[in-house]
């Protein structure tokens, strides 16, 4: 198993790095630099385990461990990546020597988490921000995982999360999921859509909330991302955690997350770049 980006490290950081938040008794967001993983699962009823979704950024490892052995003492049941960009899997190769826990993910995430493909590069031409125009230099190259990855099972249940579905929200990349729990409308986004301006860093730094579509720089089918957004909008969360930003609930998510559905296009998609104009699909 070899991760090409491991050893990299981006200086990026958020003013809210490393400052975990319980979000429900269960539900801790932990930001590391730019993005956040999320432990699901109460502290208060060890015995019934919990699950790590997503892996952070390169050379996090050491604080995700730390930061959950704090809070746990045990090894997750297992990993569940909403997708595999570098921010997501960075410490995912450190994480699993440590815990030795199974890894899943969507079916059509696979190939570019065992080596199969690589993901395109960052566009930096799709307007706004910085982040954008260092996006080429951010690592796109898949990483291999092999058999250490699982395909989540075909019901849309999640091992280790009763109570928890997958839902398919693709666009971004083609087998980004979100997960669901219907009991109290808690939603994991991952990069489906994010609270903050991602393109921008001077607002990744900041974290001022806006809601916004997924990452501009890395989403390469924008009709895909669209529906992704109705889908999940549709399901009326009351909490969302998503890939980057600070969470957002109550009637802000509502209001914010109707707007993002119904002006999709003018908040989103990007008025050019290379998977807009069809160079890219
Ligand atoms: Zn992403
Ligand atoms: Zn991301």
């Amino acid at each position: 198993m070899e991760s090409s980006f491991e050893h990299t490290f981006m200086p990026l950081t958020s003013t809210s790095n490393g400052e975990g938040l319980a979000y429900r008794p269960d539900i801790f967001c932990y930001p590391v630099q730019i993005v956040n993983v999320c432990f699901i699962g109460d502290p208060e009823r060890k015995e019934d385990g919990w699950v790590l979704v997503d892996a952070g950024m390169p050379r996090s490892a050491a604080r995700i461990i730390k930061a959950a052995e704090e809070r746990f003492e045990t090894a997750p049941e297992a990993i569940i990546l909403t997708h595999g960009h570098f921010d997501h899997v960075g410490a995912i190769m450190e994480l699993i020597e440590h815990w030795n826990v199974p890894v899943y993910a969507h079916k059509l995430e696979l190939p570019y988490l065992t080596g199969e493909a690589d993901y395109p590069p960052g566009d930096p031409t799709v307007n706004g921000g910085l982040v954008s125009e260092m996006s080429p230099f951010f690592p796109h190259d898949g990483i291999d995982l092999d058999d250490r990855v699982k395909p989540l099972p075909k019901d849309g249940s999640v091992p280790g999360l009763p109570g928890w579905k997958y839902i398919h929200t693709p666009g971004h990349t083609p087998g980004h999921i979100s997960l669901f729990r219907g009991k109290d409308g808690t939603l994991i986004a991952g990069d489906a859509f994010v609270t903050v301006k991602q393109e921008s860093l001077y607002k990744v730094m900041t974290q001022e909330q806006e809601i916004n579509g997924p990452p501009k720089y890395f989403t390469t089918d924008w009709i895909q991302a669209e529906q992704s957004v109705k889908k999940l909008a549709a399901l009326q969360p009351y909490l969302a955690i998503t890939g980057h930003g600070e969470p957002m609930f109550g009637e802000s998510l509502k209001a914010n997350l109707k707007l993002l559905s119904d002006k999709f296009q003018e908040i989103a998609v990007p008025e050019h770049g290379r998977f807009v104009d069809g160079i890219v699909h």
